[in-house]
């Protein structure tokens, strides 16, 4: 009882630790489906930017083509035409720091080319970067791509008259451009008229002369050069602003060379992001531009990932680990009452068993004189009958009467007559050694005594009359002694299949009659026997 409660006990909390790994489980589920969903909402997100992005470099890009189609159109393309177009571009295009005409000039004519320009501005010559770092008159050589033409002029007077075929890596690109009939970006430069410091990247349209369809006609048709001077946090920012998503910290890099460049970052340091947040990281690679390859990298703010995430995962892992506990009390309270249930009953059932057992008792048992009652006599003779026929051994009744007991009763009084009957009962009980035999009150003043297997019942007769008298229970009025005496019939049989053991009880209680007949206080047995008195009486059965 005790090791099945322990059982159930350690079950219970078995299946409550269970329950609580389900339940930490399904919220751990809940909470991966709840990142995923944000990792696919984070790169869609990032991916409209960067077509925003893509765009705003598109419809810069479409100025080039804008004041290139001013160069085709005409030969000889004046300062005043150029400012007036791309005046009206740069009004519309915040994002371009300058625009720029650059012809191709050869040693010849740059004489011609400088004096041109002298006539507005009287310092104006080719210069270059000398090695130190400041500007230089440019020195002699083959071609020159001056910058001839500024819009706006203040702020880009340093870039007025600059050859940018003095720089080497300016001249590889421009003749790339040239020779490919290609808009071509640089790598980043750091604009050092803007106050950010911010980056940008100048962009070459190779203008040339007709329509050159072949690499030769087009290096000796090439005229020069529109170029653009481009903001990229300004385009960068203007293209972001109007995307949805806010809280996404983004880098622009530029890796067309091995060495990647970073651009643009949307935020300032990177201390503040939180290690964790950074496992997602998405490179966005954006539509080769210019010749060059951009690339954005993504990474969201702990802003971004906390807006997205729900309660769910925590609130279904807690009402799990909650019902799980509910149930478990509940449970083990059941076990629990069950198990006193069953200590209940069992206690019952053991008080019922001993009331069972009393009651059986006190129905074979006589309430006077506390020995064995009439029924348990009958009782018992029927079982021992049926032993004795199944064993083939003997079978003997003794039957008992208190002689004048009318008169004791009438005599001394009822009371003293029970007391009698008790003393009696007593002494008949107290004569009988073994624990098969039984001393019954037969009913009245009578009494029956069963002796299963005995050799001699009649001695044992005798030696309840002698007991009996010994008791000496004065007896004034009784005609046979001075006290309490009794008559006895005795009987022995060996009971078979065929005999009826009725009639073995209506021969001793003939044997009972003749001895009160004889004169009472003694025994009749169906052989002579001797009384203690000395006297023999010889006698026959009735029956014999
Ligand atoms: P005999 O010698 O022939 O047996 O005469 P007797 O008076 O003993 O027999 P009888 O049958 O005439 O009387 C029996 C009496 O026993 C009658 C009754 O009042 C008395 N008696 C029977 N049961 C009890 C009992 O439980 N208590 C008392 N006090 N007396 C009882
Ligand atoms: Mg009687
Ligand atoms: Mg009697």
């Amino acid at each position: 009882m005790r090791a099945f409660s322990i059982f159930s006990n350690y079950l219970v909390l078995f299946s409550i630790l269970v329950g609580i790994i389900l339940s930490g489980g399904l919220g751990y589920s809940f909470y991966q489906n709840e990142t995923q969903a944000i990792e696919s909402d984070f790169r869609r997100d990032v991916d409209d930017k960067a077509a925003a992005l893509e765009r705003e470099l598109l419809i810069n890009l479409e100025v080039l083509y804008a004041v290139k189609g001013l160069f085709n159109s005409s030969d000889d393309v004046n300062e005043a035409e150029f400012k007036q177009l791309a005046s009206s571009f740069l009004v519309r295009h915040q994002n371009i720091q300058a625009l720029e005409w650059i012809p191709r000039v050869s040693l010849e004519q740059r004489d011609k080319y400088e004096q041109q320009r002298r006539k507005f501005y009287p310092d104006f010559e080719f210069t270059e970067r000398e090695f130190q770092g400041s500007m230089i008159r440019a020195t002699d050589r083959k071609e020159y791509f001056p910058v001839y033409y500024v819009e706006p002029m203040e702020g880009n007077e340093v870039a007025f008259g600059f050859d940018l075929a003095s720089n080497p890596k300016r001249d590889k690109i421009l003749k790339k451009s040239r020779d490919l009939d290609l808009a071509l970006a640089t790598a980043s430069i750091t604009l050092v008229q803007e106050v950010s410091n911010q980056k940008g990247f100048l962009m070459f349209m190779p203008i040339y002369l007709g329509d050159p369809n072949t690499l030769i006609k087009r290096r000796e048709q090439l005229t020069g050069f529109v170029l653009g001077v481009y903001r990229i946090g300004d385009m960068f920012e203007t293209a972001i602003r109007y995307t949805g998503a806010q809280g996404i910290n983004l880098k622009l890099i530029d890796n067309t060379s091995i060495s990647a460049e970073q651009l643009y970052s949307s935020y300032a340091t990177e201390q503040h992001q939180d290690k964790t947040q950074l496992k997602l990281i998405y490179n966005k690679p954006l539509s080769r531009f210019g010749g060059r390859q951009w690339t954005l990298v993504a990474t969201p703010s702990l802003g971004y990932i906390a807006e997205r995430r729900s309660l769910l995962p925590f609130i279904s892992c807690a009402f799990g680990v909650l019902f799980v506990l509910l149930a478990g009390a509940y449970i083990s309270a059941i076990i629990r009452r069950s198990s006193l249930i069953k200590v209940e009953v069992e206690a019952r059932t053991q008080d019922l068993n001993e009331a069972k057992l009393e009651l059986e008792q006190l129905s074979h048992t006589d309430s006077l004189t506390k020995i064995a009652n009439r029924r348990k006599f009958d009782d018992k003779f029927e079982k021992e009958w049926q032993r004795a026929v199944r064993s083939k051994t003997s079978l003997s009744l003794i039957m008992i009467d208190i002689d004048n007991f009318k008169q004791f009763n009438d005599h001394y009084g009822h009371l003293a007559g029970d007391q009698c009957l008790r003393d009696v009962a007593k002494s008949l009980q107290s004569t009988m050694s073994r624990n098969t035999d039984l001393v019954a009150r037969y009913g009245g003043e009578e009494f029956v005594i069963l002796l299963p297997n005995t050799n001699e019942p009649a001695l044992l007769a005798d030696k309840c009359l002698i007991n009996v008298e010994k008791l000496r229970i004065p007896h004034e009025p009784s005609s046979v002694s001075e006290y309490v005496t009794i008559s006895i019939g005795v009987i022995s049989t060996s009971p078979t299949y065929n005999s009826d053991p009725l009639a073995l009880s209506a021969k001793v209680d003939k044997l009972l009659y003749l001895a009160k007949d004889l004169g009472k206080n003694r025994v009749c047995v169906d052989e002579p026997i001797i009384i203690p008195n000395g006297d023999v009486i010889d006698f026959k059965s009735p029956n014999k």
